[in-house]
């Protein structure tokens, strides 16, 4: 029999969680704090119990909570405050170290790290997409206390959303995701920000005029919604700062290339186009295990 699942904040990805396991047949509780969220879940039929008072998870299995990421633990402890003791609480916050590190300690709550690797750059549930995980990663950072059996039970429900499951340490989850998310969102909110003030107004302004689909998808990320972005930056600082110091080499040695030998130049942005190529299908899908890399 399914899990009783709980999903608590109703946002981009609450809202896409409630949607793509409703598809799967799930029993599901919504929760929210504020009755607006409600009544968009209750229009868009998301669940079938809907509440701003936590008590309404007694029988939930397992509990999403999809906070800001900032708000991510002390939601878990109030949920926790709520549920059945043998009630699998799972987070999906875009970083894991501190809130990994925190739960190692608090072995009474049975949690579980998870970290979906798709969204958007909007907010909300009226924004959340039906088939947002389908075929996309989805992390699980368990905890030192964290039972095999309860690691099965969230392993099956995001393959019955159609993710894939991934099982990563904590820490390294935060370096890996750092290289490719939080800190292209820096580079992202930089390249749009070096046009914007640049010296010449008029250079300027004609530059915005002509801008197309390659600076829009090299600048889609720097519109992310602003509470998760700074989140995602200043939770995951020493990371991003340490693929900033990795970028500024890169792009050093690649601007000597350009300068100095224009040969070894176009072999190093070949290479690079080639292997990126081989990293997403034509229809943008991540091939990774089809892609073997060194
Ligand atoms: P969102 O659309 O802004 O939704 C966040 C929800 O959190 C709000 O709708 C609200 O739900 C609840 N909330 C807001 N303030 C809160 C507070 N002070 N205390 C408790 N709950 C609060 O953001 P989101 O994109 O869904 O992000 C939610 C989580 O998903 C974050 O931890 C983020 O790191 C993670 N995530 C996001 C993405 C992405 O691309 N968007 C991808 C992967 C993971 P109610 O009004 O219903 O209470």
């Amino acid at each position: 029999m399914k899990p009783v699942v709980g999903v608590v904040g109703l946002g981009l990805i609450g809202g896409s969680i409630l949607k793509g396991l409703k598809k799967q047949g799930y029993k599901l509780i919504a929760v929210s704090r504020t009755e607006t969220s409600i009544e968009t879940a209750k229009g868009l039929n998301l669940a079938d119990t809907y509440s701003t008072n936590m008590d309404c998870l007694k029988n939930a299995d397992v509990v999403f909570v999809c906070a800001p990421i900032s708000k991510t633990i002390e939601t878990i402890e109030k949920v926790a405050e709520h549920t059945k003791p043998t009630a699998i609480i799972a987070d999906v916050a875009s970083l894991k170290g501190f809130i990994v590190d925190y739960f190692n300690d608090k072995s009474n709550i049975k949690f579980i790290g998870t970290h979906p690797m798709a969204g958007t750059e909007f907010k909300g549930i009226e924004n959340s997409p039906e088939e947002l995980y389908v075929e996309a990663k989805w992390v699980i950072t368990p905890t030192q206390n964290t039972d095999k059996e309860d690691i099965n039970t969230i392993k099956l429900i995001i393959e019955d959303i159609k993710a894939i499951p991934i099982i990563a340490e904590a820490d390294e989850h935060d370096k890996a995701v750092s290289l490719i998310s939080h800190f292209p969102l820096l580079v992202s909110q930089s390249l749009f920000g070096t046009v914007q003030n640049h010296s010449d107004k008029s250079v300027k302004n004609l530059a915005f005029k002509l801008a197309a689909s390659g600076f829009r998808d090299t600048t889609r990320i720097a519109a992310t919604n602003i509470e998760l972005a700074k989140d995602m930056e200043i939770h995951n600082k020493k990371n991003v700062l340490e693929s900033l110091e990795n970028f500024k080499k890169y792009i050093d040695d690649i601007k000597n290339l350009l300068e100095s030998n224009e040969e070894a130049f176009i072999d190093t942005i070949s290479e690079i186009a080639e292997h990126r190529n081989k990293l997403y299908s034509k229809d943008g899908k991540n091939i990774f295990p089809i892609y073997p890399i060194d």
